[in-house]
Parts: structure tokens; C-alpha cells; sequence
């Protein structure tokens, strides 16, 4: 089945500081990413935990960010959260039947209502709450998220789209959407909580973990690369780093994050060059320095398909 999306780059100017110093490293975290819409490279029972979104033994685990920004971890992608006197305003929901913890961890971290839900893109674990979170919130999206659940009904969909960036001022703080395109996704939103000192990546950044780049949906591993040169110019060496899957980062985890996307790119397209096909390639594996990485939902023959597909597709 084939997911869908499309999309283009913004670009934008100077962003604004995000504050300080050093920081403190990062909560552990079990958020492996469960549900990409890539069914092809899934077998069944990961397709069932998708689709169904949530077991009974799923807790949302609340990691504290900053001042009143928090993380949530269940299943799916990693949901940031802002409370304070407007009210709740979330970024991605996972599934629908986790509906009910999530607001339940909401609940505990204010008594304000759900008035906001940003999506970062259209795969079903990072909307699969917009079923029950749409009939109570407004849901915000790069144009191309909207395009790619096109179908789906009307609860589902964001009801405000942007092209390029879109702030919502809430909270406090200007709470900025900014649309990264050809990395993970065409449709991807990266969220700036600049007072907060806070980013929340969506699935441009798997925190210690390949990543999954959705090709058939306008993602490429070499944009991936540039999106997240892009951003590290823009972040400062404190800054929280809220990751698609996996645990709060620090800068320097999006760094060695970049250092293993350039890397691995540059290894794979050797390769290619001196005419190696994908199994042959796949069989050498890459240099052991990554082998952890290969260790969560995408493997290393996969990440190596993904840059061999995308390279000799000539992206
Ligand atoms: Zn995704």
C-alpha cells in the first residue's frame, strides 16, 4: 500500500536564538517507531500492532523538556506537548485507541482543554489520534499532509494548511511550523519553540537509530542530510531536541545523527560507483561503528536499500 504525500522546501531565515547551555542528557525512552505506512517491508504481526495501534500494556510515559514543554512516549512517534494559560496544544498523536492515556497524561499536566494538535506529517503513527483528537481540537499541517490522507474522514484532516511556515502564538512563545522538504517526507513540518529553547524534529530524526526515509512519498536520504545541516545551523548547544522515535536528544545527538546519514550516504555511493549491486553491497554491510544503529525498526540492509534505491533512482 502505497502512503501517500508530496512536497517542497521552505526556506527561512534566521532563526532566532534558542537558549543556553548544556545540556543534561536525555531520558531514556523505549519510543521505537512501530507504524510507518511502508507495508511492503513489514510482516504481519508489525502490521497488526500498527494498524491496532495499541495494546493494553502501552503507558505514555511524560519526559519533562522545558518549562512547559513535555514529551510523551507510547507508541508510535513521540508527542510534544505545550501547556500553560491557553490551554493544550500538541504535536502528533500516535494511534486512536491510545486516545484515552494520552489525554489522561495531558490531564495531569494541566487542567486546560486540547486546543491545538500540530501534525509533522501524515504517517499513521504520528495521526492516528486525529480521529478523536480532531473532533476536539484543530488540527494544523503542511499542505501535503492534508493532500496525503486525502480519503480519510473528515476528523482526520488538518483543517488549517501552510505552504511554507506557520506560527501559532499560544502559550506564551511563537510556536513555529517550518516545512522541510525531501528529507523524511514532502509534507514534513520541524516545530521551533524558540523562547522554550525547544525542537521538535518528527521523523527527520531518529535519535541513535537509521532512519526510515519514505522514498515512494518524495523523502530522500541525501535531502534528509541537507534538512538536518539545516537545522543544526539553527540550533544552539542547549537546545532540547524532541526526536520522531527515540529519546530526547541533545545537539550533539542530532550531530552524530548527521555524521552517520553523511557517512553512510558516501559509503553506499562508493559502492555504486565501483558497480556493486544491492546484494553485494548489503552483504559488506557498513563499517561497525553504526552497527547499534541498525538495531531499532529500520535494520542496516534496509538503510542500505533505502540510500541504493534512492542513489541509482538518481535522487
Ligand atoms: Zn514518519
Amino acid at each position: 500500500m502505497k502512503p501517500d504525500i508530496a512536497h517542497l522546501c521552505a526556506f527561512f531565515i534566521a532563526i532566532a536564538p534558542i537558549a543556553t547551555a548544556c545540556e543534561q542528557g536525555v531520558a531514556p525512552g523505549p519510543a521505537e517507531p512501530v507504524a510507518t505506512p511502508d507495508e511492503s517491508s513489514r510482516d504481519k504481526s508489525q502490521k497488526d500492532r500498527a494498524d491496532h495501534g495499541a495494546g493494553e500494556e502501552v503507558e505514555i510515559q511524560t519526559v519533562p523538556v522545558a518549562g512547559n514543554i513535555y514529551m510523551l512516549i507510547g507508541r508510535g512517534g513521540n508527542i510534544g506537548v505545550s501547556v500553560g494559560g491557553d490551554g493544550i496544544l500538541i504535536i502528533d498523536d500516535q494511534f486512536a485507541p491510545l486516545a484515552d492515556k494520552i489525554r489522561a497524561a495531558l490531564g495531569a499536566l494541566s487542567k486546560g482543554d486540547l486546543q491545538y494538535v500540530l501534525n509533522t506529517h501524515h504517517h499513521g503513527d504520528h495521526v492516528g489520534g486525529n480521529a478523536v483528537f480532531g473532533k476536539e481540537a484543530t488540527i494544523i499541517a503542511h499542505d501535503n499532509v492534508r493532500k496525503n490522507l486525502a480519503g480519510k474522514p473528515a476528523e482526520v484532516l488538518p483543517v488549517v494548511t501552510f505552504d511554507k511556515t506557520l506560527t501559532v502564538h499560544f502559550n506564551g512563545e511563537a510556536i513555529r511550523a517550518v516545512h522541510f522538504a525531501s528529507g523524511h517526507t514532502d509534507g514534513d513540518s520541524i516545530i521551533f519553540f524558540d523562547k522554550s529553547n525547544v525542537v521538535h524534529m518528527g521523523d527527520h530524526f531518529f535519535n541513535g537509530r537509521f532512519p526510515y526515509v519514505d522514498l515512494g512519498n518524495g523523502g530522500n536520504p541525501a535531502g534528509l542530510e541537507e534538512n538536518i545541516r539545516t537545522v543544526l545551523g539553527l540550533v544552539k548547544s542547549d537546545t532540547k531536541i524532541i526526536p520522531g522515535h527515540g529519546p530526547l536528544a541533545t545537539r550533539d545527538d542530532l550531530v552524530a545523527y548527521h555524521q552517520m546519514l553523511i557517512e553512510t550516504v558516501a559509503v553506499i555511493r562508493g559502492q555504486i560507483k565501483q558497480g556493486k549491486n544491492l546484494a553485494a553491497i548489503q552483504k559488506q554491510g557498513l563499517p561497525a561503528k553504526w552497527k547499534s544503529w541498525g538495531e531499532g525498526f529500520i535494520s542496516t540492509e534496509k538503510w542500505i536499500e533505502t540510500i541504493y534505491n534512492s542513489s541509482t533512482a538518481g535522487k
